[in-house]
């Protein structure tokens, strides 16, 4: 089991967006996948259509109450897509967590019980450091950075690649940074090439060369509790958001190259042609 935490402290950058149609796409292909809301403003439970104020058990109980995460589980209307959703008590745990037990490792505690059932645990975060953040990356076999494709897109990204290697050396010496990708590109923006070249130097080949552009397909997907394949899969988000899962499994190397003929298919079998894993 492959468990990618999406995280940035910064806020609106594309995580929740990302870990949705990121699932999505990897559900789609036939690998059984889970998305796990370790955030208390529950937009990936509600983006996949579920009330977030009464998503109950919820991460609130994995974490505070130790309860198995196999009972905070739901199917969603995507086939091969789990959720293990935010509650409306999840705030609360930042600060109930303090005085707990082996509080940075209670959400890698419960995946013990579920490595059988899934392929794939995507991890969505809140924009901070905070426990719930230290917990998803300490549970996290890979960590992935959306960085939105504006002005200050590097700011405060070097202490969070610190963090990182605090996460790694203290809590989890086996955390991989996968890499980065941007979001919310737009390129009629003057100053866009100008932010991708910039964020090209600063991570060098851990920029992934998929990109999601801006777009409002993207945005209003979420309104309907829908992922953008159910929303509009033709668009060029969905197709963006497509790429980047397949050369994500290139990089985890399921794939050995990338096929680039995009939107044709989303059958696993034809996916995996050329598996090298
Ligand atoms: P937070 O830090 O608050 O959790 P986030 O990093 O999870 O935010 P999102 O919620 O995914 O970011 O995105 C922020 C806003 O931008 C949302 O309203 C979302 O619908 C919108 N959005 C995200 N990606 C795109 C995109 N590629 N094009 C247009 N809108 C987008
Ligand atoms: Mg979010």
């Amino acid at each position: 089991m492959k468990i990618i935490t999406l995280a940035n402290q910064k806020g609106g950058v594309g995580k929740t967006t990302s870990v949705l149609n990121l699932g999505a796409a990897l559900a789609q292909m036939g690998f059984k996948t889970l998305i796990v809301d370790s955030d208390p403003q529950g937009n990936a439970t509600s983006g996949l259509g579920f009330d977030k104020r009464a998503f109950s058990p919820s991460i609130y109980n994995v974490l505070v109450d130790l309860m198995p995460i196999d009972k905070a589980l739901q199917p969603t209307s995507i086939q091969n897509l789990f959720l293990a959703g935010s509650g409306k008590d999840l705030a609360g745990a930042e600060v109930e967590l303090v005085p707990a037990l082996a509080r940075e490792s209670r959400l890698k505690g419960s995946f013990a019980a579920i490595k059988n059932q899934f392929e794939f645990v995507l991890i969505d975060c809140p924009p901070s450091l905070g426990l719930l953040t230290v917990n998803a990356l300490t549970a996290a076999t890979h960590v992935l950075i959306p960085i939105q494709g504006e002005y200050y897109a590097l700011e405060g990204l070097a202490q969070f690649v610190d963090t990182i290697s605090l996460v790694k050396k203290s809590l989890n010496p086996h955390l991989d940074f996968l890499g980065c990708f941007l979001t919310l590109f737009d390129s009629r923006m003057s100053l866009a090439q100008q932010v991708q070249d910039e964020v090209q130097k600063f991570m060098k080949e851990k920029l992934f060369k998929s990109i999601i552009p801006r777009s409002i397909r993207l945005a209003e997907a979420p309104g309907f509790g829908k992922t953008i394949f159910e929303h509009d899969a033709k668009s060029r988000g969905a197709l963006a958001y497509l790429d980047l899962s397949r050369e994500i499994l290139v990089r985890m190397e399921y794939l050995c190259e990338l096929n680039h003929s995009l939107g044709t298919s989303n059958d696993r079998d034809s996916v995996m042609a050329g598996e090298s894993a």
